[in-house]
């Protein structure tokens, strides 16, 4: 099953969603591209594939990207390949913003999906900041954004409220396990059990 989360740059949804993958078995994280500068603590690869433009450009016109976006002045992409290979061994969580939800939304997948929103808005900002990794007008930027962004956690499923971490990881963990006890996900465990009762 998909999972994205969306939510205001900064809310924690990295955060989160780390903290999820080393608690539970079979969830994988979708790895972007993205033609935004790599972060000092970033990993080209494991937090996205950092590529130019014009290689961003060239995956567009080949159709290569599930869903992609123009967010804060920089591409960002989930591709189709990163989806095949990774949702086959168990539960996917994407890590994307509301204009890529919406497409994947319009597609025919069964997905799941999560807004992070942080306590309050100074919260966000003192974040932002206290992340150190974005310059002054960057960070002014995502919060003008962010007040656009919330506007929109209607189209979600399901909203995180990342107050105290370790609640809005048991949250994410949750929402993840709800998804796995679906009636309809559960169809080829309950066959085999029935199986046992003849
Ligand atoms: P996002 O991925 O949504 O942009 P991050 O996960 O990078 O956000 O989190 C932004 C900053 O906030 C990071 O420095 C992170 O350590 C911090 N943070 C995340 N969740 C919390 C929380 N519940 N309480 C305090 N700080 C948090
Ligand atoms: P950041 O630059 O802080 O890592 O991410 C900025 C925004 O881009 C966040 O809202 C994040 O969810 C979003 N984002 C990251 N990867 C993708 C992607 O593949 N597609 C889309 N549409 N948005 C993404």
């Amino acid at each position: 099953m998909l999972f994205v989360v969306s939510g205001p740059s900064g809310c924690g949804k990295s955060t989160i969603i780390h903290h999820v993958m080393r608690d539970l078995r079979n969830v994988q994280f979708s790895v972007s591209y993205t033609t935004r500068p790599r972060r000092p603590s970033e990993q080209d690869g494991r937090d996205y594939h950092f590529v130019t433009k014009p290689e961003f450009e060239r995956m567009i016109a080949r159709r290569q990207f599930v869903e992609w976006a123009e967010v804060h002045g920089h591409y960002y992409g989930t591709s189709k390949k990163e989806i095949a290979q990774k949702a086959k061994a168990g539960d996917l969580v994407l890590d994307i913003d509301i204009q890529g939800a919406r497409q994947i939304k319009s597609r025919p997948v069964r997905a799941v999906f999560v807004f992070v929103l942080p306590p309050m808005f100074d919260e966000l900002k003192r974040r932002l900041k206290e992340r150190g990794e974005d310059k002054p007008e960057v960070i002014g930027q995502r919060l003008m954004h962010a007040k656009k962004e919330i506007r929109h956690y209607v189209l979600f499923d399901y909203v995180v409220i990342n107050n105290k971490l370790d609640r809005a990881v048991l949250e994410l963990e949750s929402i993840i396990l709800g998804g796995r006890c679906r009636l309809d996900v559960r169809k080829p465990q309950i066959k085999e059990i029935l199986k046992s009762f003849r």
